[in-house]
């Protein structure tokens, strides 16, 4: 999953030539996730180069599928020497942070008008109609000229939506995350602090992150999900998917609805919504490998399954997501029972004893990250209790029953 893609940002403080350089295998399982963190002297090509291959020496010489970063030149040609093969992707989030810097003076009153308009391009289905409908766009509100519409047009094929398809992003373009983890290590550069500090906060960051993530996996699991549909397969989802991969797929079932589907012939179908009468998206089933491909390419892009792929499915009656589309990255984390349990002869019996204590503990980090003094209790039983458990002896290949029987 690290070779999928990593998204890389640079910042470089505006009183220090010290740029940090930050990466990170992007989202996996249930969170974003920062891995790693560079600190550069310098923010210049070569440091972006000796960055890249320190980070690719750690991976095994694995190159990610797709990088996403920020704007910055240096890191764009470092990208470009040491990883070939790679996708280089610009974050949609990061960019859009610095809108208001750019055209809020330009525009005035129309700037809001403009950002829905900027926004309804990135999303738009092709490439002819992004160029077209930019076109218009920079004619309707007088921006010929401007150095950043000129510098955004020129570099579209690196973050508008239409260009990327079918390179594997995770969702994370647009994830503000992104950004927000940026203004943060921004700061600490700006206030001159020393390594070990900037370590010790990135430290901090790695884990909110963390508990963030788990006490989202410990509300789904602990609360009825609210189902929005009557279609088997969003049930199917929420018992396996992450809260995130969770409501992506709802929203793409409950929109599957408002779309009319057409077979054209043998394995071909087009899907288009209900109010247009042209266009559309051509979705292609493979009975046989349960393979199922759309023209959107929203899965190749997101891992998630687009609503003209589930369209087509629930009218064929799956009532289940196949396999191919229910990426392990989305899973929700689920730990494997210990090996003394597994090899027990009451095997199932053991590993659903084990679902339940996981159950209650994912129970127990939801209730006690409700306040301080809930998280300080939890804490201290905790530590008494694993260490009790610690002081009992481990007989190897216990089967359920005989581990009752020790009490
Ligand atoms: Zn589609």
């Amino acid at each position: 999953m690290l070779r999928r893609r990593i998204p890389i940002s640079s910042m470089t403080s505006p009183k220090t030539p010290t740029t940090a350089l930050r990466i990170s295998p992007g989202r996996t399982h249930h969170r974003s996730s920062l891995t790693s963190c560079a600190l550069l002297r310098e923010g210049n090509l070569q440091s972006f180069i000796w960055a890249l291959q320190v980070f690719l020496n750690f991976m095994n010489r694995k190159a990610p599928q797709t990088v996403l970063t920020d704007q910055n030149m240096h890191l764009k040609e470092a990208v470009q020497k040491e990883l070939p093969n790679t996708k280089h992707a610009l974050s949609i989030g990061l960019i859009a942070s610095r809108f208001p810097s750019w055209f809020n003076a330009v525009l005035g009153r129309h700037y809001n008008d403009w950002e829905n308009e900027f926004y309804r391009l990135h999303n738009m289905e092709s490439t002819m109609d992004f160029d077209l409908g930019w076109s218009d766009m920079v004619s309707c509100y007088g921006l010929h000229g401007n150095r950043h519409i000129a510098s955004l047009f020129a570099s579209r094929k690196l973050w508008a939506s239409p260009y990327l398809r079918g390179h594997f992003l995770a969702g994370l373009a647009a994830l503000p995350g992104i950004s927000k983890i940026k203004d943060f290590i921004q700061r600490l550069l700006s206030a001159q602090t020393c390594l070990s500090r900037l370590i010790e906060q990135v430290a901090v960051v790695v884990d909110y992150k963390d508990q963030a993530g788990e006490q989202q996996i410990a509300q789904q699991n602990s609360e009825n999900t609210i189902l929005k549909t009557a279609a088997p397969v969003e049930g199917h989802a929420a018992a396996v998917f992450t809260p995130y991969a969770f409501y992506e797929l709802q929203d793409e079932l409950v929109e599957a609805a408002h779309y009319a589907y057409f077979h054209l012939e043998g394995n071909a179908f087009l899907v288009r919504h209900h109010t247009k009468t042209d266009g559309g998206c051509n979705v292609t089933w493979n009975q046989k490998e349960e393979l199922i491909s759309c023209s959107c390419q929203m899965f190749e892009s997101s891992g998630i399954l687009c609503r003209h792929a589930l369209r087509v499915l629930t009218t064929l009656n799956y009532f289940q997501i196949p396999d191919h589309y229910l990426p392990v990255r989305w899973h929700r984390t689920q730990p494997q029972p210990s090996k003394s349990l597994i090899g027990g002869p009451d095997h199932g019996r053991s590993y659903e004893r084990v679902k339940a204590l996981q159950s209650m503990v994912s129970v127990l980090v939801s209730e006690a990250g409700k306040s301080e003094e809930r998280m300080d209790l939890a804490t201290q039983e905790v530590s008494v209790l694993l260490s009790r458990i610690r002081q009992q002896p481990v007989v190897p290949n216990v089967s359920g029953d005989s581990v009752r029987r020790q009490r």
